[in-house]
């Protein structure tokens, strides 16, 4: 049986009952469902806490992907809790609405360079995308510009499920080249943005882009002769992180 992948459907959840179902190594505690997103697709594994019948907070310190669609929630080596057990899970809501944020306005930036992405990395602090550009050339208050505009748009986000075989004959739906989409059961997961950007993903992402708030384009680097890092971070003077 595997763990029921809550913050799919619920992203903005922030607490759930789930019942353990197995205890590992290191710590490693599995549930029937969970809020807890697991490292993978640039995003990190979600921090927080299992609160125990009896109240006590036990801290999560990572999630991962585990066996078998399993996902493996990492506690202290040493906690004492068991099989049939109910735990309240809490995530680290800051921590995550930030990634949530990031996440979906490397989106937003799919949309104003659209070109192959070959990487990507998403934090609470800063998140980028490599793109492989050719003979494209980039510049940094554009950029600005146009991201500044899609979030102040509101264009709505949402997911839908469509077949394997489905994007297999759309092939230009996907833009990272260097992830492959989450595959499994024969269904894909499509984050839509608006009618700017349609792709698969399976991560978390607000639920419209002006709560993307206020990100910039801190850099542009060289990659190579043909590819650019371009990297978001929070705006100082405005809101931050908030
Ligand atoms: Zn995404």
């Amino acid at each position: 049986m595997s763990t029921q992948l809550r913050f799919r459907d619920l992203p903005m959840a922030q607490e759930s009952l789930a019942s353990v179902t197995a205890v590992g190594a290191d710590g490693v505690v599995v549930t029937d469902a969970t809020l807890f997103y697991p490292q993978g697709g640039g995003q990190p594994g979600d921090r927080g806490v299992f609160i125990t019948a009896d109240g006590r907070c036990l801290p999560v310190h990572d999630t991962r992907k585990g066996e078998g669609g399993d996902v493996w929630h990492y506690l202290d080596p040493g906690h004492d809790l068991v099989a049939g057990q109910s735990v309240t899970q809490q995530i680290d809501w800051p921590r995550r609405w930030a990634h949530m944020r990031m996440h979906t306005a490397l989106h937003l930036l799919s949309v104003l360079v659209p070109h192959g992405v070959t990487g990507g990395s998403i934090g609470a602090e800063r998140g980028r995308l490599d793109f492989d550009l050719g003979e494209a050339s980039v510049d940094k208050e554009t950029l600005n510009a146009g991201l500044k505009a899609l979030i102040a748009a509101d264009h709505p986000v949402t997911s839908e499920w469509i077949s394997e075989a489905e994007l297999d004959a759309r092939p230009e739906l996907v833009k990272t080249m260097s992830v492959a989409p989450p595959r499994g059961a024969g269904m894909i997961r499509m984050v839509r943005i608006g009618d700017i950007d349609y792709q698969p993903c399976g991560g978390t992402h607000v639920t419209s882009t002006a709560q993307v708030g206020a990100l910039h384009v801190a850099s542009i680097k060289n990659r190579g002769a043909r590819n650019r890092r371009i990297t978001l971070a929070w705006n100082q003077t405005a809101e931050g992180q908030a």
